[in-house]
């Protein structure tokens, strides 16, 4: 994948990340229900408390994605984008247009969904 491909995906992230963020910004003050499970997973890696009390306004759905699109991120700036964190292969630019935050391949996708 080159530069300019990168800069473009990361720039799908990054505006995706905001709109959930504004979304949910709007959204905030009415909930604050605490949630276990993967929600403390990423609340124990959140720094300041007001990230905390961000994320416990979160449904599982959009924390879930969000974590996802800064795992992208991540993988954007060490240079691992667009590679399966399964099977290490090329994931597809078509897949990755329609959802870039995808850390499989389509073939490693329908397996896990296969098997869960
Ligand atoms: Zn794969």
């Amino acid at each position: 994948m080159d530069k300019a491909d990168r800069e473009k995906y990361k720039k799908n992230l990054l505006e995706k990340k905001e709109a959930i963020i504004a979304k949910l910004s709007e959204v905030y003050n009415e909930s604050k229900e605490v949630e276990s499970g993967i929600a403390q997973d990423i609340v124990d890696r959140a720094e300041s408390s007001y990230t905390k009390e961000f994320l416990l306004s979160l449904s599982d759905t959009e924390r879930a994605q969000l974590f996802m699109i800064d795992e992208a991120l991540r993988r954007i700036e060490k240079n691992e984008f667009g590679i399966c964190q399964m099977c290490g292969k090329n994931i597809s630019k078509k897949r990755l247009d329609a959802v870039p935050w995808s850390p499989y391949c389509i073939e490693c996708q329908e397996k896990s969904e296969e098997e869960s």
